[in-house]
């Protein structure tokens, strides 16, 4: 059996916490074995990432650095096709959407952070002093040090590499823990750091759960300089606790229950295509899908069958096979938790459109599937519409005016994306300013400029990461002021 490890100090170690099996969600097998990390593992790693900070990696110019980013995305693009196999055999998501959105992503974030720092200047600001010399400030920016990692399973590579490449690209050294669910790219990113050159220590993955588990271990190291995570608001709460001590910066990207809004002057096929894939890819575990969707009344039943239309026209299976559209839900536990809301909203009333249940797919009977489901006719105080399910559904509700619009869309207490469809160029830039998010998309969804801030209003997150706004949370501005 495939073992995966821990990667401390340059080395793979197989550590001494529990080791666990890591499956196969599309079959429910068993693939890999993951040897976790136990608190000295934890520690080891956190000491490897300290001293790294005094190593050659700390004395490196920028564009050494810079070289060496460039080096990991070829280096994930020459082992395009290992790091393709690993992410799809962890999350069961189609190769269709692996290929295009996770892999390349991951090798990406590397490039688009290289040219980010390398574009970064310093501030000045001369000033007069009372003997008419003045005085000359300059800003400079340093690593923060040791960078804590902790990741989701949703988009493993993808949202790893999104806080590894600017943490390295400034400096700093890292200890990443990636979800239990998705042990392997992680690990496999080990090897390429080791092949490309970067010093022992800069990077390190310790393998294991949260709470009592690595993810605790490494929030609560007292050497680790500052926090940066993804993953639900619950989790965030606990990681902002446990970087207070020490007052830590922390930088949190959380969940979400975004609404999209749809204006009866939309251009019904563009905005259906764009709505079902924010309702229903990755099986709808993307924190910035559309779980609640409102739709003007002239145009409610035309949505309401349309998107019903597109829900049924996935294709389940073979997540290797490139015709497959719709991966299963990462675990059985998430399974459970999914299907807990899909009866939920039938015990509460709502109208079924499309969906509700798991569908039998062929030679793939064990997996974790779901149907994209569609509903409408529950009260927005219901928990189906108030509560993140992160699963392949939607609840569609209507309404007669934009301000009513609006205010359905801000009454969550999440606020992390939105997309509105209109071809009203003035309402668009109207109600984009009103809706209380940190993205909103107009006539689109998910059309990312690595340069633009990303991050979350309200429950959904602290701090925004991206371009220049990554590097803030990677380094630490200081000021130098010289009396001339
Ligand atoms: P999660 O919070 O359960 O776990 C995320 C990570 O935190 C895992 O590595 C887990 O082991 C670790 N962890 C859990 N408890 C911990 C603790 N007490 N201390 C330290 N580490 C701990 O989230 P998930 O289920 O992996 O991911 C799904 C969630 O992530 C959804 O809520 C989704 O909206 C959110 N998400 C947000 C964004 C964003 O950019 N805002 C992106 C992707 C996913």
């Amino acid at each position: 059996m495939k073992q995966i490890n821990n990667f401390i100090n340059g080395q793979f170690v197989t550590g001494s916490g529990e080791a666990y099996e890591n499956r196969y969600p599309a079959t429910d097998e068993v693939i890999s074995i993951v040897n976790a990390a136990d608190k000295d593992d934890v520690d080891a790693a956190v000491t490897a990432a300290k001293k790294a900070l005094d190593g050659p990696w700390g004395r490196m110019s920028v564009a050494e650095r810079i070289a060496l980013l460039r080096k990991l995305a070829d280096g994930i693009q020459a082992r395009f096709d290992e790091f393709l196999e690993a992410e799809v055999r962890d999350t069961g998501k189609p190769v269709s959407i692996a290929s295009h959105i996770d892999i390349p992503r991951g090798a990406a974030n590397f490039n688009i952070f290289a040219d980010q720092i390398a574009a970064t200047g310093a501030e000045t600001f001369e000033m007069a002093t009372p003997d008419g010399n003045g005085a000359l400030n300059y800003s400079v920016r340093l690593p923060q040090g040791v960078i804590g990692v902790i990741c989701p399973w949703n988009l493993p590579l993808l949202l790893m590499t999104w806080k590894v490449a600017p943490a390295l690209a400034c400096g700093n050294t890292v200890v990443v823990k990636p979800s239990e669910e998705t042990p392997s790219t992680a690990t496999l990113l080990g090897e390429v750091m080791q092949s490309v050159g970067i010093p022992d220590g800069v990077y390190n993955v310790v393998h294991g759960f949260g709470p009592d588990s690595a993810g605790e271990f490494l929030t609560s190291h007292p050497d680790v300089d500052a926090l940066t995570f993804t993953g639900e608001t619950r989790t965030g709460e606990a990681i902002m606790q446990a970087a207070s001590k020490g007052v830590r910066p922390v930088s949190l990207e959380l969940g979400g229950k975004n609404p999209g809004v749809v204006f009866d002057d939309a251009d019904l096929d563009q905005t259906l295509e764009g709505l079902a894939r924010s309702c229903f890819v990755n099986t709808g575990q993307v924190c910035l899908g559309t779980e609640r969707l409102y739709v003007q009344r002239g145009i409610f039943d035309q949505v309401v069958e349309g998107l019903a239309d597109k829900a049924k026209s996935y294709a389940y299976g073979d997540p290797f096979n490139p015709d497959t559209t719709m991966g299963p839900l990462i675990s059985r536990k998430h399974l459970q938790k999914v299907q807990g809301y899909y009866d939920k909203a039938i015990s509460a009333g709502a109208t079924l459109i499309a969906g509700g249940g798991a569908p039998d797919v062929k030679g793939f009977e064990d997996g974790y599937w779901i149907q994209p489901t569609v509903w409408t006719g529950l009260s927005e105080q219901d928990a189906v519409v108030t509560e993140e399910i992160f699963g392949p559904c939607t609840h569609i509700t209507p309404f007669d005016t934009e301000e009513e619009a609006i205010h359905l869309a801000n009454n969550s207490p999440y606020g992390l994306a939105t997309s509105i469809w209109t071809t009203n160029l003035s309402r668009a830039h109207r109600v984009a300013g009103k809706i209380d998010v940190g993205i909103s998309w107009v006539n689109c969804w998910f059309l990312r400029d690595l340069r633009t801030p990303f991050g979350g209003a309200k429950r959904s997150g602290i701090g925004r990461e991206g371009g220049v706004h990554s590097l803030e949370f990677y380094t630490e501005l200081r000021n130098i002021c010289v009396k001339l």
